[in-house]
């Protein structure tokens, strides 16, 4: 089995895995957030999320974002 993408996942899929939100974090100034994907189409990939998130503190479109997964250990 290979390991799904979670890039390619949709907010439909990652609902259905227990993910409410993601998390985003700046490359430019490193501000870390996380954005709730309730509000978001449920066909948008986390691609797609990425490429249209904005850094709310400096502006920057060079963000990644991860799904919150809800089993998921806490990281440092
Ligand atoms: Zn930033």
């Amino acid at each position: 089995m290979t390991n799904d993408d979670p890039m390619a996942l949709s907010v439909e899929e990652l609902v259905e895995r227990g993910v409410d939100s993601v998390k985003a974090g700046c490359n430019y100034c490193g501000k870390s957030w996380s954005a709730l994907i309730d509000v978001i189409p449920a066909r948008t990939t986390l691609r797609k999320i990425r490429a249209l998130m904005v850094c709310p503190t400096c502006g920057s479109a060079d963000v990644d974002v991860e799904p919150n997964w809800p089993d998921a250990p806490t990281a440092h």
